[in-house]
């Protein structure tokens, strides 16, 4: 059942506070550079020449048009797309939700990386599915101590058949899984019998370019990957898709069509034709310069700002610095000190699957106005500083 307990999303972070509030709480995607006139004129084509078709109802099944388009995407991090196997979302929102109520069972245990994305949590929450902290670390989810989690649930008479994952430029810390520990941890998974749910809205956002291969690049029939347009193109458009191992398909594309009975196949035309005349490449070296840009001006005024009681890593791809206060103060307690500064950001403490992290502090620097970061930055440094006693 629903209850408002359920700890919101991220929408309550997403709007700035006060006029004057620089935001650095929401993880939304700079739409400065989407080529709008172009998008205009092939909106209007789409309708002109195929409206009564693409305003349709359609089948629970990637568009045909799209598929090359997701193909070329997952080959950038190595996975050879099924198409038979494509199964389309109206993002990965909802692809987490279909995951949770097609393959878990409610009272059971989902194995979360720690922290983790709170809309995952909340989706596997709401269908029933109980959190659990994955051991995690700077590299994530560690094997060995995935083992021993795992063992003591057991014994502990629970039932856990999943795994959640975000292991590319992950939110909230921008931290990146290397490939020796994807290999060790989906060896791990196999032996536990665990099913990885990876989640990569980031994973071709590097600043320099390069990528690193997906877990369902390396172990496809035991990876449920969900991909999306969101942070690649526009979340507007609701657009995503799961790449499932065959044995999963039906029920996870029955799932789909239970939530949304059919998928957009206006959103997904648009996105074929623009794919089909561009291609990716150069929206998303686009999208890799700003972002580069933005999160050099935000750790340059880190640097400056912050002092020896912050733990911080410098992000190599995605929206997010993920900074730690090292004597374990719940960063809550700053929140006022922000707001009346006129800044925001979001407190560690929603990115808790088990009460842990509350000494963490998300930073997006994907949204604010290259020219505002600086000064965001000087406001965070004044509220996050000792505060000095008379
Ligand atoms: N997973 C992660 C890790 C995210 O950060 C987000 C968006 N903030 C989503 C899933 C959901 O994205 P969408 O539904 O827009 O595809």
């Amino acid at each position: 059942m629903w209850t408002t307990s359920n700890p919101a999303i991220e929408m309550p972070a997403l709007f700035e506070r006060g006029a004057d509030t620089i935001s650095f709480a929401g993880g939304l995607p700079d739409l400065s550079g989407l080529p709008l006139t172009e998008l205009a004129a092939q909106v209007s084509r789409q309708l002109r020449l195929g409206g009564r078709t693409t305003l349709q109802y359609t089948t629970p099944h990637l568009a045909s048009s799209l598929v090359p388009a997701v193909a070329e995407l997952m080959a950038m991090e190595d996975v050879t797309a099924r198409p038979e196997h494509l199964v389309p979302t109206a993002g990965s929102q909802q692809g987490l939700l279909a995951v949770a109520l097609g393959l878990g069972n409610p009272g059971e245990a989902i194995l979360c990386q720690t922290p983790s994305y709170p809309g995952a949590t909340t989706a596997f929450r709401t269908a029933g599915l109980v959190p659990v902290s994955a051991p995690s670390d700077v590299d994530g989810v560690d094997p060995d101590a995935l083992r021993e989690e795992v063992s003591r649930l057991r014994a502990d008479g629970r039932t856990v058949r999943l795994l959640y994952v975000n292991p590319t430029f992950h939110n909230p810390t921008g931290a990146t899984m290397p490939v020796p520990r994807r290999t060790a941890l989906l060896e791990a998974c196999r032996e536990l019998d665990l099913l990885v749910v990876e989640d990569n809205p980031y994973g071709l956002l590097g600043f320099d370019g390069t990528t690193t291969p997906a877990l369902a690049s390396i172990d496809p029939d035991n990876v449920v990957y969900l991909g999306t347009f969101s942070k690649i193109f526009a979340p507007g458009l609701r657009c995503g898709w799961l790449a499932t191992p065959p044995a999963l398909t039906a029920t996870l594309r029955s799932v789909g069509e239970i939530m949304t009975l059919s998928p957009s196949a206006f959103a997904q035309a648009i996105l074929a034709a623009y794919h089909g005349k561009h291609g990716w490449d150069g929206l998303i070296a686009d999208f890799r310069a700003g972002y580069a840009r933005r999160a050099a001006l935000m750790t340059s005024a880190l640097a400056d700002v912050l002092g020896p009681e912050w733990d911080w890593r410098q992000p190599a791809g995605g929206f997010y610095v993920w900074l730690r206060h090292r004597d374990g103060t719940d960063t809550a307690s700053f929140e006022g000190a922000a707001a009346a500064a006129g800044v925001s950001f979001v407190a560690g403490r929603h990115f808790s699957v088990a009460g842990e992290h509350a000494d963490g502090l998300r930073l997006a620097f994907s949204y604010t106005p290259a020219d505002r970061i600086a000064e965001g930055i000087r406001r965070l440094g004044k509220a996050l500083s000792p505060v000095e006693v008379a």
